[in-house]
């Protein structure tokens, strides 16, 4: 259920009908809007009659949400979400880049690499401090240590970095350093984790799982959201086909679909999504196309001393030429300005 409230409903009206709501035994959740405010009600197992709240003050009218995930639809906002992450826009009308290695391995390797993605063009900085690796014997990031070293990157870069966190614990360390945290492909229906992620103070990078739908994906965006952290953008990473010719098969289908039923964002990872980096600057290009708010890629200046994910990096100069070929295809499609 979606309470519309009149455009110039007062602050007691919006509350009385919170108050209104809670007695019911549910819970409100305020939407925010420019011009009017909406409350979303979560908590129901059942339909709730319109009838319980259109007769109050300041209600404009109460409309049934008829999809599983409320909070994320676009029938409860039709505007497209803009989420800031570290004073730059992600969603809207530019195409936000995101860029950097899969893992930060030392201060020197990761500031050479900032250097270059942000002389590059590249609006965000990544880099993971905390890797869930198939393997245990695999490296498993630097920690707190990585941590830091990302801080002083942006620091030195300007650019807002984003990073994962694959627990509560870390995620509360990431809470102090970064400007968003990433919760991945392998963690999308942790839901203990996403349900801090929903408490968390930055806003949350939500990858799709490995064999996830389209509902789970928006599922596990519904458990940040119901929680009050609207501030969720989603990517598409790829997933598990029988297709060998990459390590995952990119949907790129997936980029309409969000947008017809959601308002967040969708950015897209065609680095992990197909695990060679021969594929990253087609791919980067076809997503762009396809409608998606932004990419990120995973770049590193010596890939074969990678720790982590090194057939799929791509080198600083490639980089470079991405940038200007993603930024042509954003500004055919009128994408290319705030
Ligand atoms: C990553 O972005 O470094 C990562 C581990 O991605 P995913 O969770 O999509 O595998
Ligand atoms: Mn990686």
């Amino acid at each position: 259920m979606l309470i519309v409230m009149k455009v110039d409903a007062t602050a007691e009206e919006v509350q009385d009908v919170e108050e209104r709501v809670r007695t019911l035994g549910f819970r409100p959740n305020r939407i925010p809007g420019s011009e009017r405010t909406a409350i979303g009600v979560t908590g129901n197992q059942g339909a709730i009659d319109p009838a319980e709240f259109e007769g109050l003050p300041g209600v404009k009218e109460a409309i049934r949400v008829t999809r599983p995930y409320k909070l994320v639809s676009r029938e409860v906002k039709a505007a497209d979400s803009i989420i800031d992450v570290g004073g730059k826009p992600i969603g809207g009308r530019r195409v936000a880049i995101i860029a950097g290695p899969c893992a930060i391995e030392s201060e020197a390797q990761t500031r050479t690499i900032a250097a270059a993605v942000a002389e590059a063009g590249a609006d965000f900085f990544r880099g993971g401090a905390f890797k869930p690796r198939t393997s245990p014997y695999s490296f498993q990031g630097l920690g707190l240590e990585g941590l830091k070293i990302l801080a002083a990157v942006r620091k030195e870069t300007g650019l807002p970095v984003i990073t994962e966190a694959v627990d509560e614990e870390s995620m509360a360390m990431v809470e102090e350093y970064a400007d968003a945290a990433q919760i991945g492909a392998r963690n999308m229906q942790n839901f203990s984790l996403l349900k801090r992620a929903g408490r968390a103070r930055l806003p949350i990078f939500l990858k799709r799982g490995l064999s996830a739908t389209l509902e789970e994906l928006l599922m596990a965006a519904e458990y940040i959201v119901s929680e009050g952290n609207y501030r969720v953008f989603l990517c598409e990473r790829g997933v598990r086909t029988f297709a060998d010719h990459s390590r995952n098969t990119l949907d790129l289908a997936i980029i309409p679909s969000v947008k017809s039923v959601s308002h967040l964002p969708i950015l897209v990872d065609p680095s992990h999504g197909t695990g060679r980096r021969d594929k990253v600057l087609p791919l980067s290009c076809a997503a762009v196309a396809a409608g998606a708010d932004g990419i990120m890629v995973e770049v590193h200046h010596e890939p074969h001393r990678a720790l982590s994910d090194g057939p799929q990096a791509i080198l600083p100069g490639d980089f470079a030429r991405l940038v200007k070929d993603v930024r042509a295809v954003a500004a055919l499609f009128d994408r290319d300005r705030d």
